[in-house]
């Protein structure tokens, strides 16, 4: 069996998160037992939109808007919303007020997949090097880096004037401030808790698996 240990960070809030990814079988494909045809495009269809967009969100309105160019079966966007929950619940998306994310685990998972897709689309962070989904991007054209809002907290924290780490341009974009809790040491007395919230680490990582 190809398995691996990854270590991978929430683009949220900068915690780790280690999962169990099987790398002879990263695509999406994988997720055919527990999606039909038109909801793994609707899924794609989203992660286009997320990864196309400049921030890596995708608004709801966008996502139901899919309902009817779906080629394989169109849905009605009430299905829609139902197949939107179900993604969220199996960890594949993260909404928040209505925006639509990659979760961790779909990052970490389908690290392979994402690089193939979207090769151009596709920067890493200039701070940690891993995929920049949810991220801020340097406004100057000809440099255009991406950070993950965690690294720009931590970047940029206690220094005045934000400035681009490649270019040196004012840095445009709210800095956030990630408070101590969710800084990348996960304190001790809570060490199981980033485990949780994680991709499942077990080999059934699907958690609709249970649900019959
Ligand atoms: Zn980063
Ligand atoms: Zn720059």
């Amino acid at each position: 069996m190809f398995m691996q240990i990854r270590k991978g960070m929430s683009e949220e809030d900068g915690q780790q998160y280690y999962a169990l990814v099987n790398l002879a079988d990263t695509e999406i494909t994988r997720m055919a037992s527990d999606y039909s045809d038109n909801e793994l495009e609707l899924f794609r269809k989203a992660m286009d939109l997320i990864v196309e967009s400049e921030n890596g969100m995708a608004c709801s309105t966008d996502i139901l808007n899919l309902a009817d160019k779906l080629q394989s079966k169109k849905m009605k966007k009430k299905e829609v919303e139902g197949v939107l929950q179900r993604l969220v619940v199996d960890k594949w998306l993260c909404e928040k007020n209505g925006e639509y994310t990659l979760s961790t685990r779909c990052i970490m998972e389908m690290e392979q997949y994402i690089r193939n897709m979207y090769q151009d689309l596709v920067k890493l962070c200039n701070i940690c090097h891993n995929i920049a989904i949810q991220s801020q991007m340097c406004e100057n054209p000809s440099c255009g880096i991406k950070m993950h809002v965690p690294c720009v907290a931590r970047y940029f924290r206690g220094r005045t004037e934000p400035h681009c780490p490649a270019c040196n341009e004012f840095w445009p974009h709210e800095i956030p401030v990630i408070s101590r809790s969710q800084s990348q040491i996960p304190s001790p007395s809570q060490p199981a808790s980033s485990k949780e919230n994680s991709a499942p680490s077990t080999k059934t990582p699907r958690s609709s698996r249970l649900r019959k």
